[in-house]
């Protein structure tokens, strides 16, 4: 357990905030003042949302590509909240960012995916809001470090803010998977377990990166307990200038929302199933990363195959395998695993290998 205590829960955050599910919709990134209303607009009479998100100032993580409007954005933002009551919440980067948001009554603060792993910016994020009574939310690190995640989070409770929560927006994949982030379920579930009080909100639509896996993920979610949820919106996401193919039409948004499916926690008397139930789901994230790597492996396997077909290798190749064998078993003793179990998955893993290669070189 950390020494995180006395979180506030959403109902506290603002008097608007009538329960402790917190739903966030709006656009990955202000573009213009039409877009911002009339998104604003189209979420405010299809659904019953308070909070309106707006990326006023965008990392990117290569230059050139759109890096936000900037404060141009705030009267935008300003007629949102006056217009439909919404909240406002942005992210913000450096204690500059910090200075414009408050001046300019922005309500909820976020730090983001790119800046939550950088201790220095965290600290001076959070120096600049000493004395504030603000709302922060922190975006787990683009990687999957969970001391950055909490420790991100400890820096802001220790300056003074108690209105914490922690977004899960899924954690930067090294190949290409079907998803844009995976979302490493058992993370958030080892934060939720250190810090039981912490809010914490989805962001399926950063975990996606296609608007059609974000119902599902959305629903696993809700499976899982969480808190809220934070989905990108935009009136016409085909021309949106960031994120344009993870984005829901307000149309969309609403009708996923009322797809979802809030079940009732079922409460057992402290016999400890809830926390079993908690281990099963961080096993079951952890076996699908397995699978999906074991794939991964595979379709290079392959793509071996063909180079020796090619070049008329041989399928069998002793002295690598023998490496192999040596490399993972050592491996297994530093990660306390029994090297005979390794050497075991192995040669099922190399036995796979070569039956695959095999039919590669039968092919034609
Ligand atoms: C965003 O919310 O638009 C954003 C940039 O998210 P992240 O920091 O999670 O990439
Ligand atoms: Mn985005």
């Amino acid at each position: 357990m950390t020494s995180l205590s006395d979180i506030l829960p959403f109902s506290l955050w603002d008097e608007r905030l009538d329960s402790d599910f917190l739903t966030i919709a709006g656009p990955c990134s202000a573009e213009t003042e039409e877009q911002v209303l009339q998104t604003a607009e189209k979420i405010h009479d299809l659904t019953d949302i308070r909070v309106f998100r707006a990326g006023v100032w965008k990392p990117r993580t290569r230059p050139g590509s759109f890096e936000g409007v900037g404060e141009q954005a705030f009267p935008w933002l300003k007629k949102v909240k006056d217009k439909y009551n919404f909240l406002i919440a942005t992210e913000v980067a450096t204690p500059q960012h910090v200075e414009k948001a408050l001046a300019n009554g922005i309500d909820i603060l976020w730090i983001g995916a790119r800046t939550t792993p950088n201790p220095f910016a965290v600290s001076e994020i959070a120096e600049s809001l000493k004395g504030v009574d603000i709302p922060v939310m922190v975006k787990n690190p683009i990687n999957p470090d969970f001391g950055l995640w909490l420790g991100a989070l400890e820096r802001f409770h220790k300056i003074g803010i108690h209105k914490l929560a922690a977004i899960h927006r899924g954690f930067f994949p090294f190949e290409q998977t079907k998803l844009r982030n995976i979302p490493k379920w058992e993370m958030a579930i080892e934060l939720k377990s250190e810090c039981p009080d912490m809010p914490l909100i989805a962001d399926p639509s950063h975990m996606a990166g296609q608007v059609k896996f974000v119902g599902g993920l959305a629903q696993k979610a809700l499976d899982l307990n969480y808190n809220g949820l934070m989905i990108e919106t935009h009136i016409n996401p085909s021309v949106a200038k960031s994120d344009a193919q993870q984005q829901l039409l307000p149309e969309q948004l609403k009708e996923l929302l009322d797809k979802l499916v809030f079940k009732q926690q079922e409460v057992i008397e402290n016999n400890g199933n809830d926390l079993i139930e908690s281990y099963r789901e961080q096993i079951d994230s952890v076996d699908y990363q397995m699978l999906e790597l074991m794939a991964q492996r595979m379709q290079i396997v392959r793509k071996i195959g063909e180079f020796k077909k090619e070049k008329k290798i041989t399928i069998f190749q002793l002295r690598r395998w023998i490496e192999i064998l040596q490399t993972r078993s050592d491996f297994a003793k530093k990660a306390k695993l029994s090297s005979e179990f390794v050497k075991q998955v192995m040669r099922l893993i190399h036995k796979e290998s070569i039956r695959q290669q095999t039919d590669t070189s039968k092919d034609d």
